[in-house]
């Protein structure tokens, strides 16, 4: 059997950054097991790659969420990376760290050591950052981000008639203040992705104390007693073990990680037993807790035909793509939103609770995937801390069966009502004079839809995930954790968690630069440990 002293399951944001910071210290050595290829493909490395991952196995899990009577019982398409650099290989590139409140409210909930002020050293230390003040941003950090370099004439004037309604410039919403208007900053590096696997596994895998192995799923962990001491692997249907001389590091995700502890004996003993899962230890909040960004698109059909919808067919995508290989510019450099804004659902509280991505270009019924055949511009929203709590499941003791994944959108009243907010502020920003004078009208919602009843139904039909499920590991001090805030799973020995699952709340922002900041810390409490 191989022995390593750390394993990490999963290449992806969290286990990119892992494995780089553990194999910095020569004499220990690290394995870094990927269900997963390596991720060379163009449509990894080309931004506007995006449309055609979300729903590509060699790339994505392609889950999909339990219906849901919120949600009018749809099944809605649920993304989540696979191989090299997992999500970041995947995702919408906007690198959005969150309010300093977020993290001041893990610490409230007993959570020291992660409030703001003790994190925002670890996401300055992921980052490289050009401009942007020295106090709150990363400057010599591996992971590049940069500003957006081609601002489309339509985001100018989407920007421009924001004034209009009071709404600020920000100058950098990942300063520690939000709110205001903005061109998001992405994990783009000369027009291409800057995936975590760019950043942090490309330097690690050269290192001879990592060994990686790709394409390679883990079954189960292996349990002396309480104590993990090694993985069943399967590779090419061979299954092989691995040892650990010192500690697993589940880094598998939101979704991957609750269902590899549940395959392995950790969850609920009654829902082990249904699934004919060997029990080894009873954590009843294993997979619970899921909380995830529910997102709905405006779109207007516009009179100018300089929309993205235009530029992505026949032959002008084709000048597109030839533009991107040999400049990196142009459409396919292109993320999914360009534009966006933190913004408050209402004048009374304290802190921005909606964000919204602007778009020169429409999707046909709002979905990202297929743009619309005519001129068009969208505005999507989301609630940035929803409240409602779902869970994820095993249903078999496979962990190739996927698991059942229930975000519970929209089952509390508040994130119902914030949301149909989030729709009327969408269309007052695209009702501004500089947008209604390219307007022809609006075709989602459409004109029709008005009173709250009637957008709260366009919200359950229309909405979808904007793929930020966090929680269902969630760390804590209390009855529901399943972590503590050294991240060790409670209860077990030589094992943790360092991925999106342990986060207790939502962020208000997309999740990946929180990810790589949890994993950053992460790092260094295992090598304290290690002291
Ligand atoms: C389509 C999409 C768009 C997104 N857009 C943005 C965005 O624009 N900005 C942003 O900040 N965030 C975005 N996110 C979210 C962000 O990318 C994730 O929150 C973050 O990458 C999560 O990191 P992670 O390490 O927890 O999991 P992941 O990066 O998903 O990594 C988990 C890894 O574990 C592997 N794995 C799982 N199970 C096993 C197993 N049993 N054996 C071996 N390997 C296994 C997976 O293949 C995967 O590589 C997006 C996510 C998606 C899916």
């Amino acid at each position: 059997m191989q022995n390593y002293d750390y394993i990490v399951v999963g290449s992806g944001s969290s286990g990119s950054v892992i494995t780089n910071r553990l194999s910095e210290i020569s004499n220990i050595s690290v394995c870094v097991i990927e269900a997963g290829g390596t991720n060379q493909h163009p449509y990894i490395k080309m931004p506007a790659g995006f449309i055609k991952t979300i729903n590509d196995k060699r790339f994505n899990w392609c889950f999909k969420t339990e219906k849901n009577k919120n949600v009018n019982n749809r099944e809605i398409l649920f993304p989540r990376g696979k191989g090299f650099g997992g999500s970041s290989s995947i995702n919408g590139h906007l690198y959005v760290r969150g309010q300093p409140d977020d993290y001041n409210q893990w610490s409230q909930l007993g959570n020291y050591g992660w409030s703001y002020d003790d994190i925002l050293p670890y996401f300055k230390k992921s980052e490289f950052k050009e401009n942007g003040s020295a106090d709150t941003r990363g400057k010599d950090g591996p992971l590049f981000v940069s500003d957006i370099v081609e601002k489309h004439p339509i985001c100018e004037e989407f920007i421009k008639g924001s004034r209009e309604l009071g709404i600020k410039i920000q100058e950098d919403y990942n300063s520690g203040d939000q709110e205001g208007i903005f061109y998001y900053q992405r994990t783009i590096k000369n027009g291409a992705r800057y995936s975590a696997y760019d950043a942090f596994l490309k330097t690690a895998i050269k290192r001879k104390n990592v060994d990686v192995k790709k394409n390679t799923m883990v079954l189960k962990i292996i349990f002396e007693g309480k104590k993990a001491v090694g993985l069943v692997c399967e590779k090419n249907n061979k299954i092989f073990q691995i040892h650990a001389n010192k500690e697993i590091i589940l880094c598998a995700g939101a979704i991957g990680t609750p269902h590899l502890l549940q395959v392995s004996g950790i969850g609920n003993f009654e829902h082990l037993n249904e699934i004919g899962v060997k029990p080894v230890h009873e954590n009843k909040n294993v997979g619970e807790g899921l909380q995830d960004h529910y997102a709905v698109r405006v779109a207007n059909k516009i009179n100018l035909p300089n929309s993205l919808n235009e530029k992505a067919s026949g032959y002008k995508l084709a000048l597109e793509i030839i533009k991107w290989f040999m400049f990196r510019k142009g459409l396919i450099s292109y993320s999914p939103a360009h534009v966006g804004a933190f913004l408050k659902s209402s004048p009374e509280i304290d802190f921005p609770d909606l964000q919204f991505v602007f778009t020169p270009a429409s999707y046909t019924e709002g979905m990202i995937g297929k743009l619309q055949d005519h001129p068009g511009i969208t505005c999507g929203v989301w609630q940035s801390r929803p409240q409602s709590r779902g869970y994820i499941r095993a249903t078999s003791n496979n962990i190739k069966i996927d698991p059942i994944i229930q975000p519970n959108y929209l089952k509390e009243k508040i994130d119902q009502d914030i949301l149909i907010e989030g729709v009327k502020m969408c269309r007052k920003l695209l009702k501004t004079s500089n947008i209604e004078k390219i307007s022809v009208n609006e075709t989602l919602p459409g004109e029709h839809v008005k009173t709250n009843n009637e957008i709260l139904n366009f919200v359950r039909n229309n909405g979808a995930t904007v793929y930020h499920a966090i929680g269902s590991c969630k760390m804590g001090v209390d009855q529901s954790a399943v972590v503590n805030p050294s991240l060790k799973i409670l209860g077990l020995e030589n094992i943790r968690v360092a991925d999106a699952s342990i986060m207790p709340t939502m962020p208000s922002g997309n999740t990946n630069a929180a990810t790589l900041m949890i994993a950053e810390k992460a790092s260094d409490l295992i090598k304290k440990d290690l002291n």
